[in-house]
C-alpha cells in the first residue's frame, strides 16, 4: 500500500510524536523534515514525552560518548514504554545509520531504525513496524540518485534552515561525517528555490544554506554550479532578508562565492570557515588539503573585499601527537586572525576514523588543560571584537525571548553577534522585526543592547514592509516601519506576497 493511502486510512486518528535530536543544524533540520513526514500519516509534535505514541531519538555520532548517549536515553525511554505499552521508539540519524541492526542488540525493545539516507521512507517504516508488530530497520549505503523532496514542519518561524547539499567528499582523519552520510550530493537549485520562495511567502525572514561542506554546493551537478550562483538567484527573493550559509571548507571557498556575498543584499557578511588547527603539520595529520597560509589568503580575499565581515572557526586541540609549540601555533592564529568566535574541542578518538587508531594520543587532563587556554585567548580576542560594537546603531532581527532571562528579547546582527536587550512584554511585537539597535555593551559571547532613545519619539523598522504599529507603551510613541530597499542587482525581482505578520 502506498503512503498516500495509508495516510488517508490513518489521518483521522491524530497522534503525537516526540522529537529529540542531538548534534548540529542539519540533524535539526532533518528532525523538522521527519515531524513533517509523520504528519502526513497523521502525527502531530507534542512536548510531553511521557504521553508521545511515537518517541524518536535523532542522534548524532560527532561527540564523544555518542554510543553512550543514544542507549542511555532509550534505556529511559524504555521505562516509558513499559509504563504506557503501544508507545513506539524509533531511532535516527548517524549513530543509527552506523548501528543499523546491532543497535536491537543493544535496545530490542526499539520499533523503528532508519539511517541517514532513508528519511523518507520514515512513514513507510514506521506504519510496517505497526502492522507486523515487530521492529524494523533499513539502512541505505547511499541516498537516492533522484534526491527525496520531504514536507517539513518548522519549529521556528522567523529564520528556517535549508539543506542544499548532502555529505561530505573529504575524508579527514579525525570526521565520521563521510562514514554515516556519505559522498556529496548537491540539491537542484529549483528545488531550494521553490523551498525558498514558500519561506518567503510563508513569512520567513532569514535563510540559512546547510550542508556538511556548504561551500562545495554544486560541482556535482550538471552543468556545475557554485554556492555564489545560488546565493545571487536566492538573493532575488525580496521577502528574504538574510541569507546566511553553514559550514564550508576552507578549500573550497573562492573569490566568486565572496564576490556573491559581498554584491547580494541579503547575504550576510558572515563566513564560518574551519580551519581546525594553526600547525601546518597538524593539518597535513588531519588529511585537511590546506595549510596555514592558505587560510590565511582566504581571510585576506573575504576581508579585502567585505571588511567588516565576522569570521568564525572550529578548532581541535590535542589531535594525536600535537607538540606544545604546535598547539602554540593555534593560539598564535587566533589572534592573528582575529576570530569573531571560535568553537573548540578536544580532540576524542571516533570509530572508524583512520586518527583513532594512532598513537601519541594525548590524555584528557592535556587536552583539558589546552582547551581551557585556548578558550580564554579566544575569548579576549572575541571581546576586543565585540567592543568595536558598542555606542553604534546596528540592525538585528529580534528571534524571541531571551533564554537567560524573561526580561530581555534577543536577537542577531547580520555578522550573527547575539544582541540581548531589556524589553516589557507588548514589545514582543518586534519579534521576527528587523530594527536598529543601541549597542550598549559588549562580552566576548554576546552583546547588550537597548532600544534607541525614546525621546527622540520614534525609530526605525527595517522590515521592508510598508505600515505603522503604536505600542501601548508610553515611553515610545511610535514605531516607523519604513520600505527598505533591496539593491541586489537582479534582473527580474522576485514578488513575494506578504502573508504574515
Ligand atoms: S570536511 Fe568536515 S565533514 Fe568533511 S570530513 Fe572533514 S571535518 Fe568531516
Amino acid at each position: 500500500m502506498s503512503i498516500s493511502a495509508l495516510t488517508d486510512l490513518t489521518r483521522a486518528a491524530t497522534k503525537s510524536v516526540y522529537v529529540e535530536t542531538f548534534g548540529c543544524q542539519m540533524n535539526k533540520s532533518d528532525s523538522e523534515h521527519m515531524l513533517g513526514l509523520l504528519d502526513e500519516i497523521g502525527y502531530s509534535q507534542t512536548a510531553d514525552m511521557k504521553n508521545a505514541d511515537l518517541m524518536i531519538l535523532n542522534t548524532c555520532a560527532i561527540r564523544e560518548n555518542a554510543e553512550d548517549k543514544v542507549y542511555s536515553y532509550l534505556g529511559a525511554w524504555r521505562k516509558i514504554k513499559v509504563a504506557r505499552p503501544g508507545t513506539m521508539i524509533a531511532v535516527g540519524g548517524c549513530v543509527a545509520q552506523d548501528a543499523g541492526l546491532d543497535m536491537l542488540k543493544r535496545a530490542p525493545y526499539v520499533d523503528v531504525v532508519f539511517g541517514t539516507h532513508n528519511l523518507h521512507r520514515l512513514p513507510d517504516l514506521i506504519l510496517a513496524a505497526q502492522r507486523s508488530a515487530q521492529p524494523v530497520v533499513e539502512i541505505y549505503q547511499e541516498l537516492p540518485d533522484d534526491l527525496p523532496e520531504t514536507p517539513v514542519v518548522r519549529l521556528n518561524d522567523i529564520s528556517a534552515w535549508v539543506s542544499i547539499i548532502y555529505g561530505c567528499d573529504y575524508n579527514c582523519t579525525y570526521c565520521i561525517v563521510p562514514y554515516v552520510r556519505g559522498r556529496e550530493k548537491s540539491r537542484s537549485p529549483q528545488s531550494i528555490m521553490e523551498e525558498v520562495l514558500d519561506l518567503a511567502r510563508s513569512g520567513y525572514k532569514e535563510v540559512t544554506l546547510l550542508g556538511q561542506n556548504v561551500t562545495a554546493y554544486g560541482h556535482d551537478l550538471e552543468p556545475k554550479l557554485h554556492l555564489g550562483h545560488l546565493i545571487e538567484s536566492l538573493g532575488k527573493v525580496e521577502a528574504i532578508k538574510r541569507l546566511r550559509f553553514l559550514t564550508g571548507h576552507p578549500r573550497d571557498l573562492n573569490d566568486a562565492i565572496i564576490d556573491a556575498v559581498k554584491n547580494t543584499e541579503s547575504a550576510c557578511e558572515y563566513f564560518h570557515i574551519p580551519i581546525q588547527h594553526g600547525d601546518d603539520r597538524i593539518l597535513r595529520r588531519m588529511a585537511r588539503g590546506y595549510t596555514v597560509d592558505f587560510y590565511r589568503r582566504q581571510v585576506d580575499a573575504i576581508r579585502s573585499r567585505i571588511p567588516d565581515a565576522a569570521i568564525t572557526t572550529d578548532l581541535i586541540v590535542g589531535f594525536p601527537g600535537e607538540t606544545e609549540a604546535e598547539f602554540l601555533n593555534t593560539v598564535r592564529l587566533v589572534e592573528e586572525i582575529g576570530f569573531d568566535l571560535a568553537n573548540t574541542a578536544a580532540f576524542s578518538p571516533r570509530q572508524h576514523t583512520h586518527a583513532a587508531n594512532w598513537g601519541e594520543q594525548l590524555s584528557d587532563h592535556e587536552k583539558t588543560e589546552r582547551v581551557r587556554y585556548l578558550n580564554t585567548v579566544v575569548g579576549d580576542v572575541a571581546l576586543k571584537i565585540n567592543k568595536r560594537y558598542v555606542g553604534a546603531k546596528h540592525e538585528i532581527l529580534v528571534e524571541g525571548r531571551s533564554d537567560r532571562s524573561a526580561s530581555r528579547l534577543m536577537g542577531r546582527t547580520r555578522t550573527n553577534k547575539i544582541v540581548n536587550f531589556e524589553a516589557a512584554p507588548e514589545y514582543d511585537k518586534l519579534i521576527g522585526q528587523l530594527i536598529e539597535i543601541d549597542v550598549t555593551s559588549a562580552n566576548p559571547w554576546a552583546l547588550r543592547g537597548s532600544l534607541p532613545d525614546a525621546l527622540g519619539g520614534s525609530w526605525q523598522i527595517s522590515s521592508g514592509l510598508e505600515s505603522f504599529v503604536s505600542l501601548s507603551a508610553p515611553d515610545v510613541a511610535t514605531l516607523k516601519y519604513s520600505q527598505a530597499c533591496c539593491s541586489s542587482e537582479a534582473a527580474i525581482p522576485v514578488s513575494i506576497e506578504k502573508s504574515r505578520d
